[in-house]
């Protein structure tokens, strides 16, 4: 596919621009650039065609399954952009008279609200812009709380070897030292482990449950319970939050703080650097912390408030006003019925695919998996030397995304599926059929997948130094 660079001819234009009928102005000397920019000049229909072809090149929810295992690559109804596009909630600027903008308030307070109620925490802010910047904030409070109680060994997260990345890498950019505690044979945490790990410098754990093994740790209770008993706090990672929603409450498990990934449970797509937010959450006691401002209510007026021993701002203004808007509408269409259909067909659809694969592929947990299941084809590339890399390249050329790979790191030949509530039984079999195929076909040809995939416009680049040194510049020959 060409460049916009290599599209170009000089003199082509996509605009007509008006005569000037105003005095023409000049930049001061040293302020203007010596060089007119390179810029490429293309028609407007070669610039059309040129994203167009771009656009091809994308996988995403409206072409076809997604299951890219913890990140929640659900389809999100139209419903929830067409309310966050209204002039209304658009047209608006953070800095306006509040008296103005009670409404856009009052759709921050009721998700506010209702988002405490579905996580059983107290008190939340909206300002995170993502997952991590949540675990950042919510470490914040942990770390806030130790130092005003003037408790100041406490240096210690600890993180379950199973965790999602983000987490150790938050625990140590808020300061703390990461205690890594090993899982146990089921994939729950190691209560051995975890009492010999906890001591008196124990700031808290950062736990998400479900695991990234797609298991619930069914001890949950006695987790937390040992972590409050040797004076730490606990930390609740909500990104897998879409397999109980509705059902069980972060809150209810013994957690003192949260963050949600609005845009992997609740309406706004999930990857492509589009804006995302990560509300935290917390209980009472830790409000008095959490970043300002705090959206309120007081007699049917929405304003803000400064919590007493804030923390003080973790990004710019309220945060990512519109990605809580669809968050709300979705939780609104949805209704407590629909919010639980959703979290129950989100595991149902996970366990039906898994039930099906298990005949073909090893499974990193052989018991009942909430909404993502974790695949462990150690085996297979012992037999056949196929391995998760093989199977993920070679699904390309069937028009699926692939499953997370590699990923939890304890599993060592990962592929990590999460179907998602919104696939319908169809489109689970045809899945299940194309992993089915390919698990065969490891058998009879293993050469024909390592050389996955034929379809795609590039076949399998270097990885490594596709992600360190990307050529993201385009080289003029002059
Ligand atoms: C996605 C995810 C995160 C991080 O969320 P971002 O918005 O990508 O920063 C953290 N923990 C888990 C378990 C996740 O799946």
């Amino acid at each position: 596919m060409k460049l916009l660079f290599e599209r170009s001819r000089k003199g082509r234009s996509a605009v007509i621009v008006p005569p000037l009928d105003v005095n023409e102005y000049r930049l001061p000397d040293g302020l203007a650039r010596e060089k007119t920019p390179r810029l490429p000049e293309i028609s407007e229909v070669d610039l059309s065609r040129h994203y167009t072809e771009l656009m091809k090149q994308v996988h995403g929810v409206n072409d076809g399954a997604y299951p890219l295992g913890s990140c929640t690559m659900k389809y999100n109804p139209k419903v929830d952009e067409e309310t966050a596009a209204l002039a209304l909630f658009t047209d608006i600027h953070p800095l306006q008279d509040l008296s103005t903008v009670q409404g856009s308030l009052e759709v921050m307070y009721r998700t506010k609200r209702l988002l405490c109620e579905l996580t059983g925490m107290e008190d939340m802010t909206l300002q995170p812009a993502a997952g991590a910047h949540g675990e950042y904030t919510g470490l914040l409070l942990i770390r806030k709380y130790h130092l005003d109680r003037n408790d100041l060994k406490r240096k210690n997260i600890i993180v379950p070897d199973s965790a999602h990345g983000t987490n150790p890498a938050s625990a140590s950019m808020a300061g703390f030292r990461v205690i890594n505690v090993k899982s146990n044979e089921e994939g729950g945490i190691d209560l051995d482990e975890l009492k010999k790990a906890v001591n008196d410098e124990t700031a808290g754990l950062m736990l998400t449950n479900p695991n990234t093994l797609g298991i619930f740790d069914r001890n949950i209770l006695e987790v937390t319970k040992i972590i409050h008993e040797a004076g730490g706090l606990c930390y609740y990672d909500g990104a897998n939050m879409n397999a109980i929603v509705g059902r069980i409450k972060p809150g209810d498990m013994g957690f003192d703080c949260i963050h949600l990934n609005l845009h992997k449970t609740f309406a706004t797509p999930h990857g492509g650097g589009g804006p995302g937010s990560g509300p935290v959450g917390c209980k009472g006691f830790l409000a008095g912390y959490l970043p300002k401002p705090i959206v309120t209510e007081i007699d049917g007026v929405y304003g803000f408030e400064t919590p007493e021993k804030t923390m003080g701002q973790v990004r710019s203004f309220y945060g990512n006003f519109l990605v809580v808007v669809k968050a709300l509408t979705y939780i609104m269409s949805l209704g407590r019925e629909g919010l639980l259909e959703a979290s129950s067909v989100a595991v149902l659809n996970a366990n039906y695919m898994m039930h099906r694969l298990k005949e073909y592929y090893g499974m990193a947990s052989g018991k009942i998996c909430m909404h993502e299941f974790v695949m462990d084809l150690d085996e297979l590339k012992k037999e056949t030397g196929v391995n998760a890399m093989d199977i993920a390249k070679a699904s390309l050329d069937f028009g699926v995304h692939p499953p997370t790979m590699y990923f939890p790191l304890i599993v060592h030949e990962a592929l990590m599926v999460e179907p998602t509530e919104t696939e319908s039984r169809e489109s689970l079999d045809a899945l299940t059929d194309i992993f089915v195929k390919l698990a065969e076909k490891a058998h009879e040809d293993p050469e024909y997948l390592h050389n996955a995939p034929y379809t795609t416009m590039i076949g399998r680049p270097d990885e490594a130094r596709a992600a360190r040194t990307p050529v993201i510049r385009y080289d003029f020959e002059d």
